[in-house]
């Protein structure tokens, strides 16, 4: 089995060894290709208006100059010689819950992967506010990553579907197990710009999610992630909203 290992912390990222650990659990037919700098936040971006640099740091692990979903086709269409069985993305540092996704570098690296018809999930590890930067620990991660992952790879994937995996907060022997939910909404984030002036006077902003305060419904990965387990949700590309197909028709 061939595995395609991507992030969107950048190649240099301590979670990308960690998925390059759990990838190894699996197989020994590894590739990374990752975003030589972080790209946190990028989304399912593009880079169409700069060229992309790809650089080779050892037999099998190469950065490309541009987002995840660069990297993802650079892998797919230049690096590998023939197409992965699986991509992992991550792992992240930082969660990737609730509407968390539709910003994400590191599922949409997944996305990419849906797209093209591999079998994709992404990773993320969820730390706690004080332990942010390097010191964020993915014990939960390492601990867990092999049991949330292996179910994943002889069950059926429709066209589309890419599986959003979030370690919790927690010292690992006090992870409860895993649920499979859906993926929550918050209610309330206290998204602010933090302003502060640069060294020559001018005004800079900085965005901060501080105090995110929800009611995680039941059975999403908010709620689930809060209960100290390790949440597997199903993500599909078709982001269709049938509810409002037909009311939506007859406004027409
Ligand atoms: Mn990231």
């Amino acid at each position: 089995m061939r595995i395609l290992v991507t992030n969107d912390d950048g190649i240099h990222a301590r979670g990308l060894g960690v998925a390059e650990t759990i990838a190894r659990r699996f197989s020994d037919d590894i590739w990374v290709v990752a975003p030589a700098e972080e790209q946190s936040g990028a989304g399912h971006s593009l880079t169409l208006t700069r060229p992309l640099r790809l650089r080779q740091h050892g037999e099998r692990r190469f950065s490309v100059t541009g987002t995840p979903t660069d990297a993802v086709m650079m892998a797919l269409l230049e690096v590998l010689d023939g197409p992965p069985d699986l991509i992992l993305s991550g792992v992240n540092r930082g969660a990737n819950l609730g509407e968390d996704v539709t910003y994400s570098g590191t599922v949409s690296a997944a996305m990419e992967g849906a797209l093209a018809g591999i079998r994709s999930v992404a990773l993320s590890q969820v730390h706690a506010r004080q332990a942010a930067g390097e010191d964020v620990s993915f014990a939960v991660a390492e601990a867990w990553g092999e049991r949330a992952i292996r179910p994943l790879l002889d069950t059926p994937f429709a066209p589309g579907m890419l599986v959003n995996i979030n370690f919790p907060a927690l010292p690992p022997e006090e992870v409860k197990g895993i649920r499979v939910v859906e993926q929550g909404i918050r209610d309330y984030g206290r998204a602010r710009m933090v302003r502060h002036t640069d060294p020559r006077g001018f005004p800079y902003y900085w965005l901060h999610f501080g105090g995110i305060v929800y009611t995680a419904a039941q059975d999403t990965d908010l709620e689930a992630i809060a209960g100290g387990h390790v949440t597997v949700t199903p993500l599909h590309l078709d982001l269709t909203y049938r509810e409002a197909l037909s009311s939506l028709a007859a406004s027409y």
